[in-house]
């Protein structure tokens, strides 16, 4: 499955993280820029005409076209979660920022979550964190070619400006079933 990873700057504070993603906006807003850099695409029909539907947890982008209803979370590892973005997406600079590795426990505490949901969250960013495939640059900013983790390159260079970026998640994915 193509996967779009999300990345982070490295070394990015605390501070300038909750400035770019500290509200379910901002986050909504980045998440959908990286899933349809060029706009919108019914993953069904190819359409680029939808309308927007809002529901509780999450903005529902329904089809003009087939009338198929697809969210941003959808296909990506916060598929199913009812958890704010803007959780999922500290748990995620959180845990990629760490260089040592974070605790289910640790994370418990700084998200102030339950530890079973600590502990998803943990496993499904970890099990993410170790997909090579695709990538995609959460602010938009830089695009990258080539599939690279740990700062280990896989065939040929990069895109402009990888040297500046933690590889990071790939959490949005491009086929959706
Ligand atoms: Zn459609």
């Amino acid at each position: 499955m193509a996967m779009n990873p999300i990345q982070f700057q490295p070394g990015l504070s605390m501070p300038e993280f909750f400035e770019r993603y500290g509200t379910e906006a901002q986050c909504a807003a980045a998440l959908e820029q990286t899933r349809w850099p060029n706009g919108f695409r019914c993953p069904r029909c190819e359409s680029t005409t939808y309308s927007r539907v809002n529901r509780r947890h999450h903005t529902l982008f329904q089809c003009r076209a087939c009338r198929h209803q697809t969210s941003l979370i959808a296909g990506t590892l916060m598929q199913g979660t009812k958890l704010p973005l803007a959780t999922w997406f500290l748990a995620i600079h959180l845990i990629s920022q760490a260089k040592t590795g974070l605790s289910s426990l640790a994370l418990k505490r700084d998200l102030g979550v339950s530890y079973p949901t600590a502990w998803l969250i943990h496993h499904k960013v970890m099990e993410a964190m170790v997909e090579r495939e695709a990538r995609y640059v959460l602010d938009g900013q830089v695009q990258i070619d080539d599939a690279y983790l740990g700062g280990e390159r896989s065939g040929g260079k990069a895109g402009r400006g990888s040297e500046n970026k933690v590889p990071f998640v790939a959490a949005v994915s491009l086929n959706e079933a």
